[in-house]
């Protein structure tokens, strides 16, 4: 079985030192989450996801969820695991307290999604979902929507899904046929399929609340017509005890690849009752408040798995002993592998992705809240612009990285890695989902050139490039990271050319912008992730003298990725601006 051991330090680090976001410390409303606060919070959560969460992983691998007579089963473990789960609070830990919740910022609660993610991603998804359904009927919903629904999502008790997936439709939803059919009492009936369902059945919670996404009798075609419903598994009485069962019901549970014990399910909504939540044919955009904060959440699944499968290739490459290392002083036997160059340059790869992820994933958490608390509207919507240009890069770099990681995590193991055993293949196949589900990877990359890079007359992404060229300008007075602020400010060159490229192609061949929106997202997210480096080295040389271990192994790791990961963006530029006539017209035969 995989080893986890949270990554605290680092954690801590950058909840101490880059809380740079003025807007994000001027917010009332976390006044008194201090750097004590956060670390008591974020070692009990690292206690719950290494003792009571991970073992559960190789579980659900072995034991997937199971379909028994129209209920879904999870593994073994997985009942008390999540009793005691929300007996100690953790779903509700970044709920609004009007609901029961402790109102926890996204710079704590990102870690914990994180954690958990290294853990278990089959058993944390039981509860992500739950939150995501909490933030769209929080952001949607109706007072006595919310009075009825949201307590008992936050407690735990019940859980939450969102219902978009159905047999002809997945990224066009313009294509979904699930009709609702208004009632007298102004509730409504839903019929149709869905498909795809994360947790949409188990046995963990006395009740579901799916967030159905359907066509009223008189909408329009297209993506205009879709309106947004919550149906619950189990009717909700007025007094807001359980009433008779609504008409969903589970055709069959998908058998996966892996994050097998989280139930994927089929559900088939027969006449099932529900409530409008928002206005109607405004569905779609609803349903994304909850779908850009999860687009988030499941770049920071890539994050976690990368990390546990980081952690244990460090581990087994300071233990296997194979051949001499160039600079051996053994005269027989064998060195541990981790004195080979060539795997110590594939640890310093993770390793340096990583940390430079979860710095960029923590200036987005400030960004994201300042987006939805602040209260002066200019600099609320200026951090919204940059969260919503931000999403797709991190749910795709940081997923489609977490398959690099795993599979050179395997790649150390050896022959080892690929049986079951150590627990790494597991990592690869439970991480195989996140490039595709919220949007495929490169649905995120369309959406990044063709909406994001638009929105706003191209102001948004030029903000950003400035807000980067400021943070170098400020790194090359000082001695110390100059070097580092010149290497960046080249790619940041490359990364406005290929903007402007971008922004011309745009109007002489769309093909080309998408044969081009891959490789454009990765210098993007790559660049993001070196301007976080930036900042981590404006600390590390500040305070080496107080932590020489720590922040000495900071600018060593920075190296790395400044020498060896940002040349990437060479290749993909070029690959980028190579245009699409060849791939457009070649045959397939
Ligand atoms: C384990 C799992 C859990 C899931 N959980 C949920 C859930 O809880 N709720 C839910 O509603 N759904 C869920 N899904 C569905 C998931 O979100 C979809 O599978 C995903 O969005 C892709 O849709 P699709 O499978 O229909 O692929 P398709 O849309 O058919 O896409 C197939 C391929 O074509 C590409 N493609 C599609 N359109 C374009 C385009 N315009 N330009 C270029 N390329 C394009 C895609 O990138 C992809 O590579 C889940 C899926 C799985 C496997």
């Amino acid at each position: 079985m995989a080893t986890y051991n949270a990554p605290l330090d680092d954690m801590m680090f950058l909840f101490e030192k880059l809380r740079d976001n003025k807007h994000y410390n001027d917010l009332e409303k976390y006044k008194e989450v201090n750097a004590d606060l956060a670390k008591d919070i974020l070692e009990q959560a690292a206690k719950i996801t290494e003792n009571l969460i991970l073992p559960l992983a190789k579980t659900g691998d072995e034991n997937p969820t199971k379909l028994e007579n129209g209920v879904v089963i999870t593994p073994p473990g997985y009942k008390e695991a999540y009793k005691k789960f929300i007996e100690d609070g953790w779903t509700s830990l970044s709920c609004d307290p009007k609901y029961g919740g402790q109102g926890m910022p996204k710079t704590i609660s990102t870690f914990f999604d994180e954690m958990l993610s290294s853990a278990s991603l089959s058993f944390k998804l039981y509860s992500e979902l739950s939150i995501g359904a909490y933030n769209c009927i929080l952001h949607h919903g109706t007072d006595s929507i919310k009075k009825k629904f949201l307590p008992n999502m936050v407690k735990g008790i019940w859980s939450g899904t969102m219902c978009l997936t159905e047999p002809v439709c997945g990224t066009d939803l313009g294509l979904l046929k699930t009709k609702a059919i208004e009632q007298p009492d102004g509730t409504f009936k839903l019929s149709g399929q869905k498909i795809f369902i994360t947790s949409g059945d188990h046995d963990l919670t006395d009740n579901i609340i799916h967030l159905v996404l359907a066509r009223t009798a008189d909408a329009p075609a297209g993506t205009k017509g879709i309106s947004l419903f919550l149906v619950p598994k189990i009717q909700v009485k007025e007094d807001n005890s359980l009433g008779p069962r609504n008409s969903v019901s589970t055709g069959s549970i998908e058998s996966k690849m892996g994050i097998k014990g989280s139930a994927t399910c089929v559900l088939n909504f027969d006449e099932a009752i529900g409530y409008m939540i928002g206005p109607k044919n405004k569905g779609l955009s609803s349903m994304f408040t909850m779908m850009n904060l999860e687009r988030i959440v499941v770049g920071i699944q890539g994050l976690g798995i990368s990390e546990i499968a980081y952690q244990n290739a460090l581990n087994y490459s300071k233990e296997r002993k194979q051949g001499k290392s160039n600079n051996s002083k053994l005269k027989n036997g064998a060195d541990a592998i981790i004195d080979h160059a060539d795997i110590r340059r594939s640890l310093l790869n993770m390793k340096s992705m990583i940390e430079g992820e979860r710095a960029l994933s923590f200036w987005l958490a400030q960004q994201t809240e300042v987006s939805l608390y602040h209260n002066v509207s200019k600099i609320k919507q200026e951090a919204l612009d940059l969260v919503s240009l931000m999403t797709p890069v991190v749910k795709s770099l940081f997923t489609d990285i977490g398959m690099e990681i795993t599979s050179d995590a395997m790649q150390i193991f050896g022959g080892y890695g690929y049986t079951k055993d150590q627990g790494i293949e597991q990592l690869y196949r439970d991480n195989r989902i996140t490039p595709i589900y919220e949007g495929t990877n490169s649905v995120q990359a369309i959406d990044l050139v063709f909406r994001k890079l638009a929105n706003k007359n191209g102001s948004v992404i030029e903000n950003y490039t400035q807000l980067v060229k400021n943070g170098i300008d400020e790194s090359k007075n000082n001695v110390e990271t100059k070097l580092f602020a010149e290497k960046l400010n080249q790619y940041l060159k490359i990364l406005i050319d290929f903007t402007t490229w971008i922004e011309k192609s745009m109007k002489n061949s769309k093909d080309d912008v998408s044969a081009a929106c891959n490789d454009y997202l990765k210098v993007l997210g790559l660049v993001a992730v070196g301007y976080s480096w930036l900042k981590v080295l404006d600390v590390s040389f500040k305070e080496i003298k107080n932590n020489k271990i720590f922040f000495e192994d900071k600018i060593e790791t920075a190296k790395f990725f400044f020498d060896r990961i940002l040349p990437r963006i060479n290749t993909y530029y070029k690959s980028g601006i190579s245009g699409s006539e060849n791939i457009m017209k070649f045959k397939f035969n």
